[in-house]
């Protein structure tokens, strides 16, 4: 899937001479009760043998994490509450601030918004894949990415199914890859469906992952129906469709999950007494996070989510945009990539190159600036599961007006003992965004 290239801890010579040019710009006056959080997407982890019982964050040389647990305090935070989906979009929303309970729509509604889909009142927005089913639709569901489909097959396979059943109940949207959107529209649907996530449901049978009404109404019956029908005829469509011929792993189902209704946040602004924030990352379910919570997205050429992506530029846009914003959220996606390949050494050569070629330029270029660092993760891979966890993950942050404790280092097994605590909701937001 991921081609391993430029696999590297050492910084890009060009790429770091811009920051250098941006850090001597800089006026102090300008940065004032600013605050960068350093998101390490998936990073947390578990004691490991081979590491002679440390973490992989903490078996990494990290001079710069390790100094905002030194300068300043640690303890934990809890991003994935029971009852919600283990998933990066509700972790992410979690470090926000944003209630799950209260706030958290779907990925379905989160990715319409990240593609600028204005939903409407009674949509139901689904994600929806296009998946390899060993045998169609009566028979085992094999790869939840079609063998990472091409976007100009994709297209041309979403383009079809919007001739064939796009109506006034029905819109397919065409996304990256195997990654679409399905929106139902009208008052005869619910989005209270339970459903089966794909890439946690290869190597089952279709039968045994079935859509179920998760209440009483008509309303959840009837969505089941409909969607059990539309996922047939469409399903039928492609494993028909002249591009699915002689193919090794032809797209031959649609796979809607996660369906909810138009998101409907607090404004980060709102929500943080005036506080303007950034998101600075390559995935979409974040950046749709960020337009949900009319966050401004700053775009990075070259950012792509994994250990090839352009670590300088996204430092660069962070200092830049920490100019005209108080926060700034600056997420890496690679780490929990390589945790999901189970590979320790790719994890480690992750937060290598997240520690040299992002937090150390970052912090070196705000030196002496009136500035709130804090690092976490917004979930545990560990390395041995390659799935996320609801472990609390752990935090560290130092800024004027935080009390130093006694943790001198970054890490799982240093953070428990932090005079922060177990923070959970919008505790760790308020923190770092000194709204105490
Ligand atoms: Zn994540």
């Amino acid at each position: 899937m991921n081609v391993m290239k430029n696999i590297s801890d050492a910084a890009d010579a060009d790429g770091m001479k811009k920051i250098q040019e941006e850090a001597a710009k800089i006026n102090k006056n300008d940065y004032q009760n600013k605050t960068v959080i350093f998101l390490a997407d998936g990073m947390a982890d578990e004691p490991l043998q081979e590491l002679n019982g440390k973490t992989p964050v903490e078996a990494v040389d990290t001079p710069y994490l390790d100094s905002i647990a030194k300068n300043g305090a640690s303890g934990t935070f809890l991003t994935l509450p029971a009852g919600f989906p283990t998933s990066s979009d509700a972790a992410n929303m979690s470090v926000m601030g944003y209630s799950l309970a209260q706030f958290y729509p779907g990925r379905g509604p989160i990715e319409a918004e990240s593609q600028g889909i204005d939903l409407k009142e009674d949509d139901i927005a689904w994600r929806c894949n296009i998946v390899y089913a060993e045998g169609g639709r009566n028979g085992i569901l094999r790869d939840y990415s079609a063998g990472h489909i091409s976007n100009d097959i994709a297209n041309i396979l979403i383009a079809d199914l919007k001739k064939h059943f796009d109506s006034d109940k029905v819109t397919f949207y065409p996304g990256v890859s195997y990654r679409h959107l399905l929106v139902l529209h009208g008052k005869e649907f619910s989005s209270n469906v339970d459903y089966y996530k794909p890439d946690s449901s290869q190597d089952i049978a279709v039968k045994d992952l079935p859509y179920t009404a998760l209440d009483d109404s008509k309303e959840a019956a009837y969505t089941v129906e409909f969607i059990n029908d539309l996922v047939a005829k469409a399903s039928d469509f492609l494993a028909a469709h002249p591009l699915n011929k002689d193919v090794k792993s032809p797209a031959n189902m649609i796979w809607p999950w996660s369906p909810g209704k138009k998101p409907s946040f607090t404004a980060f602004t709102e929500k943080y007494a005036g506080k303007t924030g950034a998101v600075i990352s390559a995935v979409d379910v974040i950046k749709g996070i960020a337009k949900c919570a009319k966050m401004d997205v700053i775009e990075v050429d070259g950012a792509t989510g994994f250990t090839d992506t352009n670590y300088e530029g996204k430092a660069l846009a962070a200092l830049k945009a920490l100019k005209d914003h108080d926060m700034v959220y600056l997420h890496v996606e690679a780490i929990d990539e390589c945790s999901h390949l189970g590979d320790l050494k790719q994890k480690m050569l992750a937060i290598s190159q997240f520690e040299n070629r992002l937090v150390k330029p970052v912090m070196e270029a705000l030196k002496g600036c009136d500035v709130t660092f804090a690092i976490l993760p917004d979930h545990p891979v560990p390395i041995h599961e390659r799935a996320h966890t609801r472990t609390p993950v752990p935090v560290a942050v130092c800024g004027k007006n935080i009390q130093p404790d006694s943790i001198e280092k970054y890490g799982e097994s240093f953070a428990v003992n932090g005079s922060l605590g177990a923070m959970s909701g919008e505790e760790f937001m308020r923190l770092v965004l000194n709204l105490k």
